[in-house]
Protein backbone atom coordinates (compact mmCIF):
# COMPACT_ATOMS: atom_id res chain seq x y z
CA UNK A 1 0.00 0.00 0.00
CA UNK A 2 1.47 3.23 -0.43
CA UNK A 3 0.52 6.93 -0.26
CA UNK A 4 0.53 9.76 -2.35
CA UNK A 5 1.59 13.31 -0.93
CA UNK A 6 0.64 16.33 -3.36
CA UNK A 7 2.48 19.15 -2.39
CA UNK A 8 0.65 22.08 -4.62
CA UNK A 9 1.65 25.49 -3.82
CA UNK A 10 -1.28 28.03 -3.53
CA UNK A 11 -2.31 30.24 -5.23
CA UNK A 12 -1.59 34.32 -3.88
CA UNK A 13 -4.73 36.39 -4.79
CA UNK A 14 -2.91 39.25 -7.11
CA UNK A 15 -1.81 42.02 -5.22
CA UNK A 16 -4.59 45.52 -5.51
CA UNK A 17 -2.03 47.60 -6.21
CA UNK A 18 1.03 46.93 -8.26
CA UNK A 19 2.90 49.92 -9.74
CA UNK A 20 6.74 51.06 -11.26
CA UNK A 21 8.17 53.68 -9.58
CA UNK A 22 10.28 54.89 -12.75
CA UNK A 23 13.70 55.53 -11.83
CA UNK A 24 14.76 58.62 -10.39
CA UNK A 25 11.14 59.16 -8.66
CA UNK A 26 9.16 58.27 -5.86
CA UNK A 27 5.82 57.20 -4.77
CA UNK A 28 3.31 57.10 -2.02
CA UNK A 29 1.12 54.84 -0.58
CA UNK A 30 -1.59 54.04 1.80
CA UNK A 31 -1.68 50.66 3.63
CA UNK A 32 -4.48 49.12 5.84
CA UNK A 33 -3.35 47.26 8.95
CA UNK A 34 -2.74 43.74 8.14
CA UNK A 35 -2.10 44.72 4.28
CA UNK A 36 1.38 43.68 2.71
CA UNK A 37 3.47 45.53 0.97
CA UNK A 38 6.21 43.95 -1.53
CA UNK A 39 9.40 46.04 -2.63
CA UNK A 40 10.31 44.78 -5.39
CA UNK A 41 14.39 45.51 -7.37
CA UNK A 42 12.81 45.02 -10.60
CA UNK A 43 16.53 45.18 -12.22
CA UNK A 44 19.14 44.35 -9.91
CA UNK A 45 21.62 46.57 -8.19
CA UNK A 46 18.92 49.07 -7.05
CA UNK A 47 18.10 51.19 -3.71
CA UNK A 48 15.11 51.97 -2.41
CA UNK A 49 14.66 54.88 0.70
CA UNK A 50 11.50 54.48 2.41
CA UNK A 51 9.28 56.71 5.24
CA UNK A 52 6.40 55.70 6.72
CA UNK A 53 3.97 57.65 8.66
CA UNK A 54 0.76 56.91 10.38
CA UNK A 55 -2.09 57.76 8.69
CA UNK A 56 -4.13 59.12 11.07
CA UNK A 57 -1.30 61.15 12.73
CA UNK A 58 1.11 61.97 9.84
CA UNK A 59 3.49 63.64 12.76
CA UNK A 60 4.06 60.67 13.90
CA UNK A 61 6.72 58.62 10.97
CA UNK A 62 9.18 55.86 10.94
CA UNK A 63 12.41 56.27 13.11
CA UNK A 64 15.48 54.64 12.02
CA UNK A 65 16.57 55.53 15.81
CA UNK A 66 13.95 53.96 17.59
CA UNK A 67 14.01 50.69 15.01
CA UNK A 68 17.62 50.34 16.38
CA UNK A 69 17.23 50.66 19.44
CA UNK A 70 14.47 47.70 19.95
CA UNK A 71 17.05 45.68 18.20
CA UNK A 72 19.68 46.41 20.82
CA UNK A 73 17.59 44.84 23.62
CA UNK A 74 19.11 43.26 26.56
CA UNK A 75 18.20 39.86 25.72
CA UNK A 76 19.61 40.18 22.40
CA UNK A 77 22.93 41.45 23.83
CA UNK A 78 23.03 39.17 26.32
CA UNK A 79 23.09 36.14 23.24
CA UNK A 80 25.93 37.26 21.83
CA UNK A 81 23.96 39.18 19.44
CA UNK A 82 26.08 42.12 17.86
CA UNK A 83 25.17 45.57 20.28
CA UNK A 84 24.69 47.56 16.98
CA UNK A 85 22.68 45.66 13.94
CA UNK A 86 22.16 48.63 11.56
CA UNK A 87 20.13 45.82 9.49
CA UNK A 88 16.83 44.95 9.33
CA UNK A 89 16.04 40.94 8.89
CA UNK A 90 13.24 38.88 8.88
CA UNK A 91 11.01 39.38 11.99
CA UNK A 92 11.99 42.54 12.68
CA UNK A 93 9.76 45.72 13.09
CA UNK A 94 10.09 49.26 11.59
CA UNK A 95 9.15 50.97 14.83
CA UNK A 96 7.55 55.15 15.10
CA UNK A 97 9.25 58.09 16.69
CA UNK A 98 6.47 57.19 19.81
CA UNK A 99 8.59 53.55 19.60
CA UNK A 100 5.12 51.67 18.17
CA UNK A 101 5.38 49.22 15.55
CA UNK A 102 4.54 50.39 11.73
CA UNK A 103 5.61 47.27 9.40
CA UNK A 104 7.19 43.83 10.21
CA UNK A 105 9.89 42.79 7.57
CA UNK A 106 8.15 39.23 7.09
CA UNK A 107 10.18 38.16 3.54
CA UNK A 108 13.17 38.61 2.23
CA UNK A 109 14.77 36.95 -1.18
CA UNK A 110 18.59 38.68 -0.92
CA UNK A 111 21.52 37.38 -0.19
CA UNK A 112 22.19 36.45 3.07
CA UNK A 113 23.64 38.96 5.51
CA UNK A 114 20.96 41.60 4.72
CA UNK A 115 20.70 44.89 2.80
CA UNK A 116 18.08 46.70 4.48
CA UNK A 117 20.35 49.13 6.45
CA UNK A 118 18.99 51.80 9.42
CA UNK A 119 20.39 54.60 10.37
CA UNK A 120 23.13 55.33 8.18
CA UNK A 121 22.38 58.79 7.76
CA UNK A 122 20.51 61.44 5.82
CA UNK A 123 19.04 60.24 2.13
CA UNK A 124 20.30 61.53 -0.94
CA UNK A 125 19.40 65.20 -1.68
CA UNK A 126 20.11 68.17 -3.66
CA UNK A 127 22.55 68.83 -1.01
CA UNK A 128 24.63 65.56 -1.47
CA UNK A 129 24.41 66.02 -5.49
CA UNK A 130 25.73 69.72 -5.27
CA UNK A 131 28.61 68.83 -2.27
CA UNK A 132 29.86 65.62 -3.37
CA UNK A 133 28.69 65.11 -6.80
CA UNK A 134 29.32 68.80 -8.08
CA UNK A 135 25.95 68.66 -10.26
CA UNK A 136 23.79 71.44 -8.80
CA UNK A 137 19.97 71.41 -8.68
CA UNK A 138 19.39 67.40 -9.53
CA UNK A 139 16.85 66.17 -6.89
CA UNK A 140 17.93 63.43 -4.37
CA UNK A 141 15.37 60.97 -2.67
CA UNK A 142 14.73 63.88 -0.28
CA UNK A 143 13.13 65.89 -2.86
CA UNK A 144 11.86 63.40 -4.57
CA UNK A 145 9.55 62.17 -1.30
CA UNK A 146 9.01 65.36 -0.77
CA UNK A 147 7.18 65.81 -4.31
CA UNK A 148 5.69 62.02 -3.20
CA UNK A 149 4.15 63.70 -0.47
CA UNK A 150 2.50 66.28 -2.01
CA UNK A 151 1.05 64.91 -5.15
CA UNK A 152 -0.58 62.43 -2.73
CA UNK A 153 -1.38 65.44 -0.64
CA UNK A 154 -0.05 64.31 2.42
CA UNK A 155 0.44 67.14 4.72
CA UNK A 156 3.95 66.25 5.14
CA UNK A 157 6.61 69.31 4.71
CA UNK A 158 9.69 68.04 3.49
CA UNK A 159 11.95 69.41 6.44
CA UNK A 160 9.48 66.67 8.58
CA UNK A 161 10.54 63.97 6.33
CA UNK A 162 12.48 61.41 9.14
CA UNK A 163 15.89 59.52 7.99
CA UNK A 164 15.57 56.42 5.87
CA UNK A 165 14.66 52.95 6.09
CA UNK A 166 17.14 52.05 2.82
CA UNK A 167 16.41 48.19 0.84
CA UNK A 168 18.58 46.88 -1.06
CA UNK A 169 21.66 48.94 -0.16
CA UNK A 170 25.17 47.25 0.71
CA UNK A 171 27.48 48.82 3.22
CA UNK A 172 29.76 47.22 4.87
CA UNK A 173 32.57 48.05 7.46
CA UNK A 174 36.02 48.36 6.36
CA UNK A 175 38.11 46.29 8.34
CA UNK A 176 41.14 47.98 7.78
CA UNK A 177 39.75 51.73 8.33
CA UNK A 178 36.79 50.79 10.62
CA UNK A 179 34.55 52.98 8.50
CA UNK A 180 31.17 51.98 6.64
CA UNK A 181 31.94 52.14 3.16
CA UNK A 182 28.81 51.75 0.58
CA UNK A 183 29.38 49.01 -2.09
CA UNK A 184 27.47 47.48 -4.89
CA UNK A 185 24.07 45.83 -4.31
CA UNK A 186 24.19 42.13 -3.80
CA UNK A 187 20.57 42.42 -5.23
CA UNK A 188 19.60 40.74 -8.39
CA UNK A 189 16.80 41.00 -10.37
CA UNK A 190 13.46 40.03 -9.28
CA UNK A 191 15.18 40.43 -5.28
CA UNK A 192 11.87 41.43 -3.10
CA UNK A 193 11.24 42.28 0.68
CA UNK A 194 7.87 42.01 2.13
CA UNK A 195 6.28 43.85 5.38
CA UNK A 196 3.35 43.81 7.07
CA UNK A 197 1.79 46.79 8.18
CA UNK A 198 0.84 47.35 11.79
CA UNK A 199 -1.20 50.06 11.74
CA UNK A 200 -2.75 52.23 8.86
CA UNK A 201 0.06 54.18 7.64
CA UNK A 202 1.14 55.96 4.02
CA UNK A 203 4.43 54.62 2.41
CA UNK A 204 6.75 56.59 0.25
CA UNK A 205 9.67 54.79 -1.87
CA UNK A 206 11.98 56.14 -3.82
CA UNK A 207 13.97 54.99 -7.16
CA UNK A 208 17.09 56.30 -5.83
CA UNK A 209 18.64 58.76 -7.95
CA UNK A 210 21.96 58.42 -7.08
CA UNK A 211 24.22 57.50 -9.55
CA UNK A 212 27.87 58.88 -9.16
CA UNK A 213 29.02 56.18 -7.11
CA UNK A 214 28.15 52.24 -6.33
CA UNK A 215 25.24 52.97 -3.90
CA UNK A 216 22.92 52.15 -7.57
CA UNK A 217 25.82 50.34 -9.41
CA UNK A 218 26.17 53.68 -11.08
CA UNK A 219 22.90 53.49 -13.12
CA UNK A 220 19.72 54.33 -11.80
CA UNK A 221 16.72 51.87 -12.44
CA UNK A 222 13.21 51.55 -11.38
CA UNK A 223 11.71 49.99 -8.14
CA UNK A 224 8.12 47.67 -8.24
CA UNK A 225 5.77 48.26 -5.37
CA UNK A 226 3.10 45.37 -4.95
CA UNK A 227 0.28 46.18 -1.78
CA UNK A 228 -1.91 42.51 -0.95
CA UNK A 229 -4.87 42.01 1.09
CA UNK A 230 -3.75 38.93 2.35
CA UNK A 231 -0.22 37.15 3.03
CA UNK A 232 1.26 34.39 0.77
CA UNK A 233 -1.07 31.50 1.70
CA UNK A 234 2.60 28.85 0.97
CA UNK A 235 4.38 31.31 3.40
CA UNK A 236 4.19 30.79 7.17
CA UNK A 237 4.79 33.14 9.33
CA UNK A 238 4.47 33.02 12.65
CA UNK A 239 5.60 37.08 13.50
ZN1 LIG B 1 18.80 58.24 -2.76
Amino acid sequence: MSSVYHNVLKERKPPVVDEIIPARTAGAFTLKKGQFLRVIDVMGKQVSDTTYYNLHNLKEKSCPGATEAALRTPGRVSQGIDFYAGKLTVGNKILSTLFNPMLTLVYETPAPGGTHHLGQGRMCSRWWFEKVAGEKGRNGCLELMAKALKDGDFDVKMEEIPDPITFFMRIEINPETHAWEIREPWTRPGDLVELRAEMDLVAVLTACPWNPGTCNALNSKPIRVQICDEPDPNMILGL
